[in-house]
């Protein structure tokens, strides 16, 4: 039999980590000492508390059947508890609350709950690969809006056409941003709201990393008056918790939005463990170890500012997230300078245009080892330059 892959699948270039990995894989097969700041993979611990009440929560029969679609109500009320907290913004926890098997699951499931076949999706550019892998996997059109560096990485929203407009259903936004650090004021989210609500498009906001930040903390959209009436927001305890393995992560937002997300999820998946849920609450709850994250974060970023500054390179310290985003050398795009980086001095980094066109000319380098080995890589990228 001839095994022919669906033309969504045809379409959809390989995923960018996988084939990150398959490099590193060959260097380490010859023996190199590599140094992984490819994949933005916290390798802290989860602090001691959420794992003990995994622990004593894996015991509970009760959770040893099938979860419930949208989330455990106590998990969903642990969210709304949180967002009041820390911003100011009321939800309803029946209603305007989801948990996901990890934000990634939502993100990439929601263009099938209102994206017809052809109808665009305005994704940025550079940006987290999924928002346009998910639309394409719905037959949905990704249409690219750049993020540009004179603009601190924001998208010109008065500069899409009215054409792409007329069929834009979603707008995905990402704030603090990966890949490029950025962070946006209210006033943006204001506007990108109003946006989103003259063109009757709806917002889908990622906030993955509003914790992971070393000054001002940065805002939520739902901030913003109105916000509910057109967005979602998509959120993770993965980064925040470092829980990238447990996988859970919820969403956020207007009521009619949630609960389509919730249909499409009823059809495909079967909800997160409810024992990962009782550790999220306890997440939630404590904010265990989100300072000392934020404190050793700030650490390796100075350090490795430090000596790329020193060696030449044009990086600025980042607001928020664990990624340095920077211009390759002159004389290089971006996956010339990472293959050089790998085969030459055993460092992974990522090339800018792994998230699109408009990230050409950059990488992205994660701070995810410690800092003695994040000395070591600006000592190797330094040389490199030399
Ligand atoms: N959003 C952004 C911007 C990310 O970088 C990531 C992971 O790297 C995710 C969402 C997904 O996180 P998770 O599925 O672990 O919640």
């Amino acid at each position: 039999m001839t095994v022919e892959l669906a033309d969504r699948l045809k379409v959809l270039p390989p995923y960018l980590f996988a084939q990150l990995d398959e490099a590193k894989a060959r260097q380490l097969g010859k023996g190199v000492d590599v140094i992984d700041l490819g994949v933005g993979d916290p390798d802290l611990s989860t602090p001691k508390p959420i794992i003990e009440r995994m622990k004593k929560a894996v015991e509970n029969p009760d959770h040893h059947r099938y979860p419930s679609y949208e989330g455990m109500l106590s998990f969903r009320e642990a969210v709304a508890r949180w967002y009041q907290r820390r911003f100011g913004v009321k939800l309803d926890p029946a209603l305007e609350v989801i948990a996901l098997i990890g934000s990634k699951e939502g993100i990439g499931h929601i263009p099938l709950a209102f994206v017809n076949p052809g109808e665009v999706v305005l994704v940025p550019d550079p940006g987290y690969p999924v928002y346009a892998g998910a639309t394409i996997l719905a037959n949905g059109k990704p249409c690219q809006v750049p993020l540009l560096a004179e603009r601190g990485f924001l998208p010109d929203l008065t500069a899409i056409p009215g054409e792409i407009l007329a069929r834009a259903k979603l707008l995905f936004l990402s704030y603090p941003n990966n890949p490029t650090a950025a962070v946006a004021s209210l006033a943006f989210f204001e506007e990108a709201v109003d946006f989103a609500r003259e063109h009757e498009i709806i917002l889908c906001h990622d906030a993955a990393y509003s914790e992971m930040h070393y000054g001002e903390p940065p805002h939520s959209l739902m901030e913003v008056k109105g916000a509910k009436e057109v967005a979602i927001e998509f959120h993770s305890l993965s980064k925040t918790f470092n829980m990238t393995g447990w996988r859970i992560g919820m969403a956020v937002g207007n009521e009619e939005v949630v609960q389509g997300l919730k249909k499409v999820k009823t059809h495909i998946d079967s909800g997160a463990f409810q024992a990962v849920q009782e550790a999220g609450i306890e997440a939630l709850e404590g904010e265990y170890g989100v300072e000392e994250m934020r404190r050793v974060y700030r650490e390796r970023r100075d350090i490795l500012v430090k000596g790329l500054k020193g060696a030449g390179y044009d990086v600025e310290p980042p607001k928020a997230t664990f990624y340095l985003w920077f211009p390759v050398p002159a004389g290089y795009d971006s996956m010339a300078f990472a293959k050089k980086a790998l085969e030459e001095v055993g460092v992974v980094i990522t090339p800018g245009l792994g998230f699109g066109g408009y990230g050409e000319g950059y990488v992205r380098v994660a701070l995810t080892v410690s800092k003695e080995r994040i000395e070591e890589a600006g000592e190797r990228l330094g040389r490199l330059m030399a």
